[in-house]
């Protein structure tokens, strides 16, 4: 057993001093003056203090992302790639420091947010801080004489960018590095519950030489600071990763000025384990699918299929790999899983518990607040279902924590349809050793992405999104930068 992640220098001195909104490369207080604490959820103990911008701070930061465009746009490829490559490389400089304060913000554990989120981070920062010089148009072959046409892909202006508290970094750099790539600037609203690691990026990035003006951060509360952003009359476009609630709000106010809106939302994703599986291996990969990050990741694997021949036995190694994970505050080195991000999450999701034994399900693992040493934190045990009707709640909803519910199947015929009935469509998963039925199966489920023996995994190169009520658009790969550009096309008459 190792020791306690001991916190470094600079993470005090961060929290020792009073967060402010990033405008126009100044840090300035909010313009009413009131501030909010943001919470350790592993204590429930206010970290540090952070501005409580609303719809005027937006509102100078949308002038000041505006003043900061023209130039920024006008940058030669090269100069933004070099100032984008910069800002990842103080990022990976002071990578301890960015994984402690996700840590203390968040609750995840040290190793994951250190090994995982901030590198997945700062590759995604790599990979476009590469694209300025490789943003191509297209020439067309018309079928009238005497034509010379081409396509430019242009900036849309100032971009809005509003993200969740589950993966706090990977949701801003996700937007933050296409974004400034295609040469729009941005102003950021992080989660009230998670704003510290999106206020180091930003210090980061004017260390780094980005102008004043291209990324601003406005912390804030959703219904003020983001619902101002998203119906602002000049911005020109929303991205948006959180509830599918909250992303039919950010449609609706963009109707305005008709602004571009990109929606990561939420997910109720099946894991198909079939008979002929290598069945340690999918139950590892079942366990991991729901309990990553404490259940609180929209690719969830919240639904579990398992092949009637090896139910009992998947479900079985499923429940004793989940009583060897340890629910613990993330700064403990043994720690596997960290506490939930607030009391009302921590709430909502015994709520599903309730409603889960309420509804005829067998609790085969967990349901429990640990007690002791966690009792002031937002912990909950690992917890599988099974016997869960499949038109009940806690098989429909989601629900954003480390509660899974687990089905029985006969067929490929019988799993398929099963599988699909879920209003959202973010991902789902497929463990066999038959090529056919994978690749079938890869084929006709409803999903943005399928993984097949494997879960979870994610590349910069490789897009992400979601079907039907899980949203629309798709980050990362190079097809984000359509998400970040108009294209023009130019007929000229030789
Ligand atoms: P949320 O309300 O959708 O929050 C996501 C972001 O949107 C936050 O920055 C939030 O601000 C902001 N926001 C809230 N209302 C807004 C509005 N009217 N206009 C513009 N922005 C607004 O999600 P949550 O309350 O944190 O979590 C609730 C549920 O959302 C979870 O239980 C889960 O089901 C789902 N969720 C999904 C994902 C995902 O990755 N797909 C991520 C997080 C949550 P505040 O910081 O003030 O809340
Ligand atoms: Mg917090």
């Amino acid at each position: 057993m190792g020791q306690r992640v001991a916190l470094l220098p600079a993470v005090a001195q961060f929290l020792g001093r009073e967060q402010k909104l990033l405008i126009g490369g100044a840090w300035v207080p909010a313009a009413s003056g009131e501030t909010f604490a943001t919470l350790n959820p592993a204590t429930g103990r206010p970290l540090t203090q952070v501005a409580q911008g609303a719809a005027v701070d937006i509102d100078r930061a949308v002038q000041a992302a505006r003043a900061a465009f023209p130039a920024w746009a006008a940058l030669l490829p090269a100069q933004r790639e070099r100032l984008l490559h910069r800002f990842a490389d103080l990022m990976e400089e002071h990578k301890a420091e960015l994984a402690q304060l996700e840590t203390l913000d968040n609750g995840k554990p040290f190793n994951v947010a250190y090994n995982v989120e901030v590198n997945v981070a700062i590759g995604q920062m790599r990979y476009y801080a590469g694209a300025p010089t490789r943003l191509t148009g297209e020439t067309y072959p018309v079928s009238s004489p005497g034509f010379l046409v081409y396509t430019r892909r242009e900036p849309l202006g100032v971009c809005g960018a509003i993200t969740p508290w589950n993966y706090s970094l990977v949701m801003a750099t996700q937007k933050i590095g296409p974004a400034l790539a295609t040469g729009n600037t941005l102003v950021l609203k992080p989660a009230e519950q998670t704003p510290l690691t999106a206020l180091r990026l930003a210090e980061l990035a004017l260390a780094a030489g980005i102008p004043p003006g291209v990324f601003n951060v406005v912390t804030g509360f959703g219904d003020t600071a983001g619902a101002a952003l998203t119906a602002h009359p000049d911005v020109n476009k929303v991205a948006f990763t959180g509830s599918t609630d909250v992303g039919r709000a950010i449609v609706r106010a963009s109707a305005g000025n008709l602004k571009h809106v990109s929606l990561e939302l939420g997910g109720k994703s099946p894991l198909i384990i079939f008979d002929d599986a290598d069945l340690p291996a999918a139950a590892e990969a079942a366990l991991w699918a729901i309990f990553a990050n404490s259940g609180q990741n929209c690719v969830a694997g919240s639904r579990l299929y398992v092949q009637r021949r090896v139910y009992d036995t998947v479900l079985g190694e499923l429940a004793a790999r989940a009583g060897r994970l340890k629910v613990g505050d993330g700064l403990e080195p043994d720690t596997s899983l960290g506490p939930l991000i607030s009391q009302r999450q921590l709430d909502q999701v015994l709520h599903f518990v309730e409603q889960g034994v309420a509804g005829g399900g067998t609790l085969v693992t967990g349901g429990q607040r640990p007690g002791g040493d966690l009792a002031g934190g937002y912990f909950l045990q690992p917890t599988i279902f099974g016997g869960v009707a499949e038109d009940s709640v806690i098989a429909r909803e989601e629900i954003f924590g480390p509660v899974l519910s687990a089905f029985a199947f006969d067929d490929e015929a019988d799993v398929l349809p099963r599988a699909n009935h879920s209003r959202y469509g973010l991902a789902a998963g497929v463990w066999t050793n038959n090529l056919s039925r994978a690749h079938r199966l890869a084929q006709h489920l409803r999903a943005g992405v399928v993984w097949i023996n494997t879960y979870d995994w994610f590349d910069p190169a490789v897009p992400f999104g979601g079907v039907g009520e899980s949203g629309y658009g798709r980050e990362l790969g190079s097809q984000v930068m359509d998400m970040y550009t108009e294209l023009k096309s130019v007929w000229v008459k030789l």
